[in-house]
């Protein structure tokens, strides 16, 4: 054996296949553990009943022990099970010695006793053993002898045998506790593997869980690949995409590079072409601002030979309702060049009743001739007018100082040449909306010569020697808290009025506001006994500014249209009643105004050292626009009618002494 080489379970396997023959042998035994364990003397007892019957039946001998047949057949029926073991050299002798005893054991028929003295053996008859006959005691007791010899023999082998099974119980009793030892051992073996084996199939439990974890991880894994590899496949195709387009951007680049070398040679030759263009610009540029200057020279010196002071006449048309005068009351002589000149002349004839002739006859019509710059008769339109006294607006843009007044009695249309006439007919629009119109057009032609222009506006008018802003709005609308004629500084020339507001224009739109505005106002400050407006010069003043940055010229000028109060005076003879008293007192300051401005243009004709300005309020806000460089244009106003022809005359005389004077040389205000 080499118990160190073969598994415990295989020794258990050899074991069990060394039980097995002894197992059977020992069933095959006749005789139980304990009747094994007797002496031959037990031995010998328990075989004596056996004999006892054969004794007691004399002639019978049965045996009902299975163990000779066991015997007999054992070599027989163990032939193929039976495992070889140790020779039994006694046991066919004993078999072969037991056999003939065994058959003489079957119940046959009762023999006669031999006689006794006989020793022979009775012959066999059928090859069975006769039975001796009862007398034959000695051959009985010779068989008897025979066969407790043969019994002993046997006993002898049986003890032999039982010795040999006795040793092999002792063997079989050390291998079962050699095998009880090993069994233990196998179960603390098969306990220990059981416990590996429950271990592992926990661990195995563990691993599978595992396994099944890595499993979904490895599937979520794969989802994930999958995505990546549709991700990476989309981001090829994309690549591939942009590797296209780049290589598309990449030649249009190159065309376009192309393009742009070509462009930078034309660039290159339109920048020497630009220059050169700049160049002849810059020279134009020269030569136009040398031309402007020159036309401003030129166009003052046309308004110098023109005069500096200018007197118009406007004759208004008759009115609807109005007596129409007598044919030859007015008359417009045509000029030295015939009908088609300009008229300038007019001759007012004036019947005066007071002087008659001897015979009592009326004394014939006093024609009285007057001579102006112009003359408009009735039909003259307001575009007319204005043509007349465009220069003048240009030379207020060129820098000198431009005054216009409305000359003339209530009624005669003094307010209709400077604002215009009702109802917003642009044809019947006075100076002071085309004057600005014009302005505005002009300097933005300027513009483009490098001229910047502002106008800052005001309109005031002056009541009884006080000064009201017809700007004013709010609270002050209508009111107006008194203003005052101030320098603008200390040292300083431009003079402004208090409270009054200046609002910068820029074009026709805000004019127009502002004239309505005057209007409103106007309207709030009228009475019922005195219509003010007729009353009161209004004074509209536009400020305007240029500058050239280019050449670092600048130019200021006042532009003013006044529209001066109804030159009328009062008849002398009238009762004075309280409203009268009140008439006669504007009438007396509008009389002192105006002839402070007569006294004005002559102080300035005669270039006296002092110009009484500070005499009206009047003369002392528009000082700046009258004498020096200034331009002076008076419109005299004359009704038509007859009724009126005594104003007419006193109107058409204070006119022709202004015609008469001449102020110095005009200045432009260039700084
Ligand atoms: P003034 O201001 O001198 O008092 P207005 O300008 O108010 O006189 O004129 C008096 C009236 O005569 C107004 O109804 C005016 O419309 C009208 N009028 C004045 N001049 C003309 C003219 N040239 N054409 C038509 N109507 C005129
Ligand atoms: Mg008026």
């Amino acid at each position: 054996m080499e118990p160190q080489q073969r598994s415990p379970l295989l020794e258990v396997k050899g074991n069990i296949e060394l039980k097995r023959p002894l197992a059977k042998a020992a069933s095959r035994l006749p005789l139980s553990g304990r009747r094994l364990k007797r002496g031959p003397d037990q031995m010998e007892e328990a075989l004596e009943p056996e004999k006892k019957r054969t004794r007691g039946l004399g002639t019978r001998v049965t045996t009902t022990h299975p163990r000779a047949a066991a015997l007999n057949s054992a070599p027989q029926t163990q032939g193929q099970t039976a495992v070889p073991r140790a020779p039994r050299k006694s046991a066919p002798r004993c078999s072969m010695a037991i056999a003939p005893v065994l058959k003489t054991q079957k119940p046959g028929p009762v023999v006669p006793a031999q006689k006794p003295g006989t020793t022979a053996a009775p012959p066999m008859v059928g090859g069975k053993k006769p039975k001796r006959p009862a007398w034959d005691l000695k051959g009985q007791l010779c068989d008897l002898n025979a066969e407790l010899k043969c019994y002993r023999e046997r006993k002898q082998v049986l003890d032999q045998e039982n010795q040999q099974l006795q040793d092999q119980l002792r063997e079989a009793k050390q291998q079962a506790s050699v095998l009880g030892a090993e069994r233990r051992t196998l179960e603390e073996e098969l306990t220990r593997v059981r416990a590996q084996a429950e271990q592992g199939q926990r661990e195995l439990g563990n691993l599978s869980a595992r396994v099944l974890e890595l499993e979904e991880r490895l599937g979520t894994q794969e989802g994930l690949v999958q995505e990546l590899q549709q991700e990476q496949l989309r981001l090829q195709e994309e690549r591939r995409g942009l590797a296209a387009q780049l290589g598309e951007q990449e030649r249009r680049l190159q065309t376009s590079e192309a393009s742009l070398l070509d462009s930078q040679a034309e660039v290159a030759s339109l920048r020497q072409e630009a220059a050169a263009r700049e160049a002849v610009l810059a020279e134009r540029e020269d030569r136009l601002h040398g031309l402007e200057m020159e036309r401003r020279r030129l166009h003052n010196q046309l308004q110098e030979l023109k005069g500096n002071i200018r007197v118009f006449c406007r004759v208004r048309p008759v009115l609807p309702g109005e007596s129409t005068p007598s044919p030859g009351f007015l008359q417009f002589p045509s000029g030295p060049c015939g009908p088609s000149d300009p008229p300038t002349r007019l001759s007012l004839s004036r019947s005066d009743e007071r002087r008659g002739t001897l015979s009592g006859a009326p004394a014939a019509p006093t024609r009285h001739d007057f001579s102006f710059d112009r003359v408009f008769p009735p039909g003259s339109g307001q575009d007319e007018v204005f043509e007349e006294i465009s220069m003048l607006v240009q030379s207020a843009l060129d820098g000198y100082p431009v005054c216009i007044f409305a000359y003339g009695q209530t009624g005669s249309g003094k307010t209709f040449t400077m604002e215009g006439g009702p109802g917003g007919d642009p044809r019947l629009e006075g100076l002071i909306p085309r004057a600005l119109r014009h302005l505005f057009s002009v300097a933005q032609e300027l513009r483009g010569q490098g001229w910047t222009y502002s106008f800052v506006a005001s309109y005031v008018e002056i009541y009884n020697e006080t000064v009201r802003d017809l700007l004013a709005t709010g609270a002050r609308k209508g009111q107006g808290g008194e203003c005052e004629i101030r320098r603008a500084g200390p040292g300083s020339e431009e003079l402004t009025v208090t409270n009054a507001r200046y609002v910068p224009v820029s074009c026709e739109r805000e004019v127009e506001a502002l004239l309505h505005l005057a209007r409103q106002n106007r309207a709030v400050a009228r009475t019922a006994q005195n219509e003010r407006s007729s009353r009161s010069h209004s004074v509209f003043q536009l400020q305007i500014s240029g500058e050239h940055a280019g050449r670092g010229l600048q130019c200021a000028a006042p532009l003013s249209l006044v529209d001066l109060a109804g030159s009328e005076r009062l008849d002398p003879g009238l009762a004075l009643g309280p409203g009268e008293r009140e008439r006669l007192r504007e009438t007396q300051a509008i009389n002192s105004s105006l002839s402070t401005l007569g006294l004005v243009i002559m102080a300035l004709s005669n270039k006296e050292s002092h110009v009484p300005y500070r005499n009206s309020k009047l003369t002392y806000l528009l000082q700046n626009s009258l004498g020096g460089s200034a331009k002076m244009l008076m419109f005299v106003n004359i009704s038509p009618l007859e009724e009126n022809v005594s104003e007419s005359l006193n109107s058409l005389r204070f006119a022709s002494k202004v015609n008469q004077c001449v102020i110095g040389t005009a200045q432009a205000n260039k700084k």
